[in-house]
C-alpha cells in the first residue's frame, strides 16, 4: 500500500520561513494541489487519489508535522471538496472537483462576525432569481481564502442553508488578509465580503433549503477528521524534537533525558500521541465503513487530539526552553498553531456539550 507523505524536499526550514513571512509560495501550493494532495479522498475520476479517510489522516498528520499551515489549506480544500462530494450533482462535480486536483485551492466560509460556534445567527443571504443566485453577506476568518479559485459559502436560503459555489474572484467579492494571526500563520485567513454576489444558479449545490445545523455538521465532520489527524503531526513533531533535544542537551553533567521530570515530559507526549491517533484511527475507520458512528467519534477525536497537541506543544516548549522559543521555531509554531486548533471546526467547549450530550443519552 503507498503510503502518501509531506512532499520530499520541503524541509521544517521551508515551514519555517513561510510561518515567518506568513505566505506559502505559489509553486508549493500549485504542485501539491496538482498531486492531489489538497484534497486526497476525491476519487480518481475527477483527478484525485481516492484515499480513505485513514490514509489521508496519515497524510494529514504527515504534513501537520511540518507545517500546519499547508495542512490547514489541505483542510479546507478537502471540506470544500467532500462537500461538492455530498451535495453537487454530476455536472457540478466536474465543474468543481477537478480543479482541486490540478493546482487550485478552496476555502469554505461560515463564521461571521455574530456567528461563530453558533450558526443558527449567520446573516449572509442566499436568494435565488430565476437563472441566478445572490450572495450578500461578510465572512470572517475563511482560512486559505487568500489563496482560493472557490470559497464555499454557507448562507441562508429559503427557512434553511445553502452552500454555494463562489468565485475568489467573482464581481463583489473582496478578500482581506486577517493581519498577524495567532497560529497557522501561513494559511491566508481572511475576512471575505459579499457585497449582492450574482452567480448561475448552477453555483447552488443541492440540499439547498435543508437546517443549516445538518448543512454545516456535514462539512464539519470532514474538517473534524482532518484537524484531529493534524493535531497528531503536531504532538509527533513536538515529540520528536523533545527526545532528539533531551538526548543532546547537557544540564548538571548529564543528558536532559536522563532527568526524571524530563522523562516524566516524554512519558505524557508519548501518552498523548498514542491517544490521539487511536481517537483519530477510531474516526476515521468509521467513516470509511460508513458508519454513522463516525459523526460523533470525528466530536471526540478533534477534541482529543487537539487538547493534547495545545498541552504536549506546551511541554515541548517547557522542554527545548530557550532552543525552543525562536520565532518560526518548529515547537514556538506547534505552540502558537496548537492553540488555534482548540478554537476552529467546533470549539474545546462546543465539543464538550457534544459529547455530553452523548454521555447523557448513551450512560443513563
Ligand atoms: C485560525 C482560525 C481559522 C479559522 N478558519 C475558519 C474557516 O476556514 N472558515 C470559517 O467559517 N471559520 C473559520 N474560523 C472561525 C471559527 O470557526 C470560529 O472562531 C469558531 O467557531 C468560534 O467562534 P467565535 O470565534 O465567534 O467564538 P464564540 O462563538 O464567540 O465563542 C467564544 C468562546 O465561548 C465558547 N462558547 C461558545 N458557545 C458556548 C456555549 N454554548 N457554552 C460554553 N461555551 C461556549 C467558545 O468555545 C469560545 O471559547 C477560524 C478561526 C480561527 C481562529
Amino acid at each position: 500500500m503507498t503510503v502518501w507523505t509531506w512532499p520530499d524536499g520541503l524541509t521544517l526550514a521551508d515551514a519555517a520561513r513561510w510561518d515567518v513571512s506568513g505566505e506559502i509560495p505559489a509553486t508549493v501550493r500549485h504542485a501539491m494541489s496538482k498531486q492531489g494532495l489538497m484534497c486526497a479522498e476525491v476519487p480518481s475520476e475527477y483527478g484525485g487519489l481516492g484515499l480513505s479517510s485513514v490514509q489521508n489522516g496519515e497524510l494529514n498528520a504527515s504534513v501537520g508535522a511540518v507545517c500546519s499551515s499547508v495542512r490547514s489549506l489541505a483542510t479546507s480544500t478537502g471540506i470544500a471538496a467532500a462537500t461538492v462530494l455530498r451535495f453537487g450533482s454530476a455536472p457540478q462535480r466536474d465543474a468543481y472537483l477537478s480543479p482541486l486536483t490540478s493546482g487550485v485551492t478552496a476555502a469554505v466560509a461560515f463564521s461571521e462576525a455574530g456567528a461563530g460556534s453558533d450558526l443558527s445567527n449567520l446573516r449572509t443571504t442566499v436568494r435565488r432569481a430565476g437563472d441566478t443566485v445572490e450572495v450578500t453577506g461578510e465572512k470572517v476568518w475563511v482560512t486559505g481564502a487568500a489563496y482560493a479559485g472557490w470559497i464555499v459559502v454557507l448562507g441562508r436560503y429559503e427557512g434553511g442553508g445553502a452552500f454555494v459555489m463562489v468565485p475568489a474572484d467573482a464581481p463583489g467579492v473582496r478578500i482581506e488578509r486577517v493581519g498577524h494571526p495567532l497560529g497557522c500563520r501561513a494559511a491566508g485567513h481572511s475576512t471575505v465580503r459579499l457585497d449582492g454576489v450574482r452567480l448561475p444558479a448552477s453555483h447552488l449545490l443541492g440540499g439547498a433549503g435543508f437546517p443549516i445545523s445538518f448543512l454545516a455538521t456535514s462539512a464539519l465532520t470532514y474538517g473534524r477528521i482532518s484537524v484531529a489527524w493534524g493535531c497528531v503531526g503536531i504532538i509527533r513533531a513536538c515529540l520528536s524534537a523533545s527526545v532528539r533535544h533531551a538526548r543532546s542537551r547537557i544540564v548538571g553533567s548529564q543528558p536532559l533525558a536522563e532527568h526524571q521530570l524530563i522523562q516524566a515530559h516524554l512519558a505524557e507526549l508519548l501518552t498523548a500521541e498514542r491517544l490521539a491517533t487511536l481517537a483519530c484511527e477510531q474516526a476515521s475507520r468509521q467513516c470509511d465503513d460508513r458508519r454513522p458512528e463516525h459523526v460523533m467519534s470525528a466530536v471526540f477525536a478533534k477534541y482529543t487530539a487537539s487538547t493534547r497537541a495545545a498541552q504536549a506543544s506546551s511541554t515541548a516548549v517547557q522542554v527545548l526552553a530557550s532552543a525552543g522559543a525562536a520565532d518560526g521555531g518548529a515547537v514556538a509554531r506547534a505552540y502558537r498553531d496548537a492553540k488555534v486548533m482548540e478554537i476552529i471546526e467546533g470549539s474545546s467547549e462546543v465539543s464538550q456539550l457534544l459529547l455530553a450530550g452523548q454521555a447523557l443519552e448513551l450512560w443513563a
